[in-house]
């Protein structure tokens, strides 16, 4: 998933860049669904809420839910953690840098619960799921600790926490399905909102921890998706990111014909909504249909496309059980640039996996350069523990991981470079996001190469979509003057 678009609302922050029910020590909460009528159990109007989200775009499409579930049951989101009397933190295990920062922030809350014991901490998330045991063990002046399959739950926890229960509640069921029912997400970003298709990944990627701590694959049925979406619109949304770890395998699980495919020529139709993107399509999974729907649909189904390769190399490829060859990628954006030729690419990329020599980054290098991505995220490798690659040794040192991570940034940093000036001159169709963070008497849109711009312009343009001609260039984003 991309890491770096950000639309934090109020009070639920997103910190920039960056799977039972038993507590060991806290209380046992049983799940039962004759009990699910959470409508029936209230937060008292007016709790002010901190929600701090860590991780990807799935990460940020839960926290927009529960804040939704929490904002319909009276709650009052607040930007200042200080003033909130419920912090909750949706994290984030892909990476052990992003695991370190929720245990120092919890570290730090400790005095704070002994200072203010009205105050309630709460865990919820990909950590919560997979760490959710120790975390209750560790600290002890946590109240609430829900995993990923029970984030729908949310409001009835927290009213259990409330009603005196032993805490730290902690609530990991590996139950099948998460049923937001008919919340809106609560979002910053009026116009823009994720849309989670589907849940879990069947891979095994033996880096990769997502498996573990998101489940197996469900599909949301289009229906479902459908009238999610037609909520969001009658709430001011015009564009929508899909989102699914492995999305191209969206409906495998629901049998029929199901497909990616069929679900954005529904979106398409739907009156209002302007822009669909998504998110991550898998190398061995993409289908050719895929980029003819894209093309067939380019007025609303936007030319971009983040299928991480994660190494150039065919030995690492198969050391991380990626299930296809370099060639294999290749031939698939080949074949979406056939079908779609105004299709641009993003990649992730994993340097220092164990084995990993100099070779094999180079081959890396000679893929970026090959595919010409229109930008990347390249992550050095953070062994996670429960992976098969736990197993394999974590070799390759620190400094070599930097400098790799290095090379490979300046390499992309150059193609974006030279992509983005490509640009100079053309006329480009952006939404407009809001004011540049640099200059508020600017504004910053996306265009739909997904690439940043900024240009003059009022705030009443927020949320419309207006033509741009590109006057500038960096790697990062182009500048441009409407037309
Ligand atoms: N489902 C997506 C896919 O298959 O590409 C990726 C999901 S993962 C949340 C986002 C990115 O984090 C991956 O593409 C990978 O580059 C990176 N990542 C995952 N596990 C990692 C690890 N153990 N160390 C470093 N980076 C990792
Ligand atoms: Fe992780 Fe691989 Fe699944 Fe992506 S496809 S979430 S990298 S196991």
């Amino acid at each position: 998933m991309l890491d770096e678009h950000e639309h934090s609302l109020r009070g639920v922050e997103s910190p920039a860049h960056d799977p039972n029910l038993c507590g060991p020590e806290g209380a046992v909460f049983t799940h039962d669904p004759l009990k699910l009528a959470v409508k029936n159990h209230p937060l008292a109007a007016g709790t002010k809420v901190h929600l701090l989200t860590f991780g990807c775009q799935m990460n940020k499409y839960d926290s927009a839910m529960v804040a939704g579930l929490l904002g319909e049951r009276g709650a009052a989101f607040v930007e200042n953690p200080e003033e909130a009397g419920l912090l909750i933190m949706n994290t984030c295990s892909v990476r052990g840098h992003a695991e370190d920062r929720v245990y120092n922030r919890l570290h730090v809350l400790k005095e704070r619960k002994r200072r203010e014991p009205g105050f309630t901490l709460a865990v919820m998330g990909c950590m919560a799921q997979k760490e959710g045991e120790q975390i209750a063990k560790k600290f002890p002046w946590v109240d609430l600790i829900v995993g990923t399959r029970m984030l729908d739950e949310f409001p009835r926890l927290l009213e259990r926490v409330r009603e005196g229960a032993r805490t730290p509640l902690l609530a990991i069921d590996e139950k099948p399905d998460v049923k937001f029912g008919e919340t809106v997400a609560r979002r910053e970003n009026k116009h823009m909102a994720y849309l989670t298709v589907i849940r879990g990944c069947n891979k095994r990627c033996t880096y990769c921890v997502v498996p573990y701590t998101r489940g197996p694959e469900v599909s949301r049925p289009i229906a479902e998706i459908v009238s999610e979406a037609q909520r969001l619109v009658d709430d001011g949304v015009v564009e929508i990111m899909l989102l699914g770890q492995t999305i191209d395998t969206y409906g495998y699980d629901l049998g029929g014909d199901t497909t990616l495919w069929k679900l954005m020529r529904e979106l398409h139709a739907m009156e209002g909504l302007k822009r669909i993107r998504f998110i991550t399509s898998h190398p061995e999974e993409c289908r050719e249909e895929l980029f003819s729907t894209m093309h067939e649909l380019r007025d609303k189904v936007m030319p971009f496309i983040h299928m991480p390769p994660q190494s150039g190399s065919d030995r690492m490829l198969k050391r991380m059980a990626r299930g296809y060859k370099r060639e294999r990628y290749l031939d698939v954006v080949r074949a979406a640039r056939q079908r779609c030729p105004e299709i641009e690419f993003c990649g992730d990329w994993i340097v220092g996996f164990s084995g990993e020599t100099d070779a094999d980054v180079e081959a890396s290098l000679s893929l970026m350069a090959e595919v010409e991505f229109q930008f990347s995220f390249v992550f050095k490798y953070s062994v996670r523990e429960g992976t098969p690659a736990q197993n394999l040794d974590d070799d390759i040192p620190e400094e070599a991981k930097k400098a790799r991570h290095a090379r490979l940034s300046e390499l992309q940093e150059q193609i974006s470079l030279k992509k983005n000036r490509a640009r100079i001159g053309g006329i480009e169709e952006v939404l407009v996001d809001g004011p540049s963070k640099h200059d508020e008497k600017r504004l910053t849109g996306r265009t739909r190469s997904y690439r940043l711009i900024h240009f003059s312009g009022g705030q009443e343009l927020i949320g419309k979509i207006v033509h741009v001609k590109v006057t500038a260039a960096t790697p990062l984003s182009l500048t441009g003057e409407r037309v």
